[in-house]
């Protein structure tokens, strides 16, 4: 599901801007079999959201999901606690999960190919040239031919810093 992104950004120019590589497929999810008006929401911020995506699901330490999302390990280590404690409490209390807001910025992304494999993958601009491919590992890759970067709309630029207005 594609998400409306005007909906989840503004114009405004907060002082701290978190880089996100992507966003979320899906921003809501809900116990099953429970009237929405009678479920308690948790709020997961979409750099929470970016910072548990990077830890546990790509596995990265903190010190390099850090600088991929351009903050201070100290204020990684703080979003990643907050996230997974909200994410803790959905689970173990039964509340739906909302993903919205946060302080954030897209990344402009380079896209690279393993010829090898035929794996493809993009990581953050400025986050420095992968040494091999996260698939094979065979040192086999190239920027990809259609790397656009991403074009249009949201993030074009990386210095633009876009935040939800609660
Ligand atoms: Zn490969």
């Amino acid at each position: 599901m594609l998400l409306n992104t005007k909906r989840l950004f503004s114009m405004a120019r907060p002082k701290h801007c978190r880089r996100i590589a992507s966003i979320p497929e899906s921003n809501y999810f809900k116990p099953r079999g429970i009237p929405l008006h009678m479920l308690d929401e948790v709020i997961l911020t979409v750099d929470e959201f970016e910072a548990i995506r990077l830890s546990d699901l790509e596995g990265l330490y903190q010190e390099q999901a850090a600088e991929n999302m351009g903050i201070s390990r100290q204020t990684f280590g703080r979003i990643i606690e907050s996230a997974h404690k909200k994410v803790a409490e959905s689970l173990v209390k039964g509340k739906a999960l909302k993903i919205e807001g946060g302080v954030i910025e897209m990344a402009s992304m380079r896209k690279f190919t393993c010829s090898d494999c035929r794996h493809s993958w993009e990581i953050p601009r400025g986050t420095g040239r992968p040494k091999d491919c996260p698939s094979c590992k065979n040192s086999t890759i190239h920027r990809a031919e259609d790397d656009k970067g991403y074009a249009g709309g949201v993030g074009r630029r990386q210095d633009r810093c876009h935040r939800r207005i609660q």
